[in-house]
């Protein structure tokens, strides 16, 4: 098992190299996240000859829309729900059991092992969220990533940008969003760890939202967030914490 995208490297932005060509070609299985995150998806398919081993585990997966520039996209963060990473263990598992038929009753049972990990995970985080009145939940976070998560635990979103991590946000935007801000009561706003931080500070400083700490956005971190289940347990410890 190989990660082609490394820790820190922002996903939309990361363009596949040779070498990274080479070991998808050599690869047994192939995951991808998909709705949309891969660009390079169709290119990497006719680099490497077949899609047969290409699981594209998103597209099995329930999308929210998000708006890019006007238009209405899948959202390709779908992983920050925990029901959907329970959809997307089943899927991962299925695949292994395709491709590997000989091992299917250990997938099986790995992936009920996982699962029941996941609903444990979502039990903690039910516990955490419920610290914070409805009213104040409530996310800035410097780029629009977190909607599944938001849908799933009852948050309300205001982004300071859409999808893309790259553009700046106009200053009309910042200034809508400051007024909001103020209006809400809200308490803190939120660094994601590849973000480019400017605009966050401009606007902790005009409103009374302290900066809270740096989210797991897009991927996963070294160590305080280094798996699944202690990335999702670090943002949510960190929002809550935070907004209380
Ligand atoms: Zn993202």
């Amino acid at each position: 098992m190989e990660g082609i995208i490394k820790t820190g490297v922002d996903p939309h932005e990361f363009e596949p190299t040779p070498d990274d060509v080479r070991r998808v070609a050599k690869a047994d299985l192939v995951l991808f996240t998909g709705k949309g995150i891969e660009g390079y998806l169709s290119k990497l398919e006719e680099a490497t000859g077949g899609s047969s081993k290409f699981v594209n585990v998103g597209q099995q997966i329930p999308s929210l829309t998000m708006n890019e520039e006007g238009e209405k996209i899948e959202d390709p963060h779908w992983w920050h729900s925990v029901a959907n990473m329970k959809r997307a263990a089943l899927i991962v598992a299925d695949a292994f059991e395709k491709a590997d038929p000989r091992n299917a009753v250990d997938y099986e049972k790995n992936a009920c092992t996982y699962l029941a990990s996941l609903d444990e995970l979502d039990r903690w985080i039910r516990v955490k969220v419920a610290q914070l009145p409805y009213g104040q939940r409530k996310l800035v976070t410097s780029h629009d990533a977190l909607q599944y998560f938001a849908h799933d635990y009852g948050f309300t979103i205001y982004p300071i940008k859409g999808v893309t991590t790259n553009e700046e946000p106009s200053s009309l935007h910042v200034k809508e969003l400051i007024g909001n801000i103020r209006n809400q009561g809200v308490k803190a706003v939120f660094f994601e760890s590849i973000e480019n931080p400017r605009a966050l500070q401009q606007i902790s400083s005009e409103t009374r939202a302290k900066i809270g700490g740096t989210l797991y956005s897009d991927g996963l971190g070294e160590k305080e967030a280094s798996t699944y289940d202690s990335m999702m347990r670090h943002n949510v410890s960190t929002i809550v914490d935070c907004l209380k």
